[in-house]
């Protein structure tokens, strides 16, 4: 394994963790991530993927700081308001750890990045705040076969799932039509945007390392507010616009598999 000493003894708590060790930990470093809308959902994701040792982190995100983005996003400070956002996490996270590489792209996700920005990537964390931003990257990670940790909420509601191109339900699939919440200025608690995030980087993690089980295919619903968790099988819709092109093809190989075992069966019959 080829770590440093440093990188042994930075990472040495969760190598020790069993079905994780020193193979786990090659395959963050091996991996490059892209976080989009590096907030306080996405910016904690990027802390907690940092701090795990993920090789390269993409960090999507336009504008620059408000004053009121830091009742939550807890990689800036208060010097930093009107900054562009995503630079000033690459900062705090290259300080925290330096043994990793950040690319700070300060744009939003548009259709003419989103292809580039995940053709680089072995795993997507869809952390934008609306769904314009969100069914672009859905999109274009089942273009490229690049699985996605899907983290939502409004208000003190949750939502986290884990999109695998052709196995689970796509974003599409499970919010055919875009919620109610799909819009600026919803209340937001950093305690909850910071759970959320907790949960959405543990899900890449598990993902990219084999460590636990991830959420592939259930959809958890947390009610924050009373403290409720559920996990629930979103429907995958064989006709979806994004992804159902997966299922007609799965379809198809069955269709043609059958086919042949007919022919096999009639070449043995008339052979016979
Ligand atoms: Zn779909």
């Amino acid at each position: 394994m080829e770590f440093t000493p440093t990188e042994l003894e930075r990472y040495s708590r969760q190598i020790q963790l069993p079905g994780f060790g020193q193979e786990g930990q090659k395959r963050l470093k091996d991996s490059t991530a892209v976080v989009t809308g590096v907030g306080g959902l996405g910016g904690t994701v990027a802390l907690y993927l940092a701090v795990a040792g993920v090789g390269k982190l993409i960090l999507v995100r336009g504008g620059d700081l408000r004053l009121d983005d830091l009742n939550r996003q807890i990689l800036m400070t208060n010097a930093w308001v009107g900054q562009p956002r995503v630079f000033k996490a690459r900062e705090t996270l290259l300080n925290i750890n330096p043994e990793i590489e950040i690319e700070a792209v300060h744009e939003f996700v548009t259709p003419d990045n989103v292809d580039a920005l995940v053709q680089q990537a072995d795993i997507a964390f869809d952390c934008a705040f609306d769904f314009t931003e969100r069914n672009l990257l859905n999109a274009a990670c089942v273009r490229w076969g690049v699985p996605m940790v899907e983290a939502a909420m409004s208000g003190m509601d949750a939502y986290l799932t884990t999109i695998i191109p052709g196995e689970t339900p796509c974003l599409s699939c499970i919010f055919p039509e875009k919620p109610d919440w799909d819009r600026w200025g919803f209340g937001v608690l950093g305690a909850v945007s910071g759970t959320l995030a907790c949960l959405a980087a543990l899900e890449g993690i598990k993902l990219l390392t084999g460590l636990g089980e991830p959420l592939t295919g259930q959809l958890l619903t947390m009610d924050l507010g009373s403290a409720t968790f559920a996990k629930r099988r979103p429907y995958h819709d064989p006709n979806c616009p994004v992804c159902g092109h997966f299922t007609q093809q799965r379809l198809m190989s069955y269709v043609g598999k059958q086919k042949a075992q007919v022919q096999n069966y009639e070449f043995i019959i008339h052979n016979s």
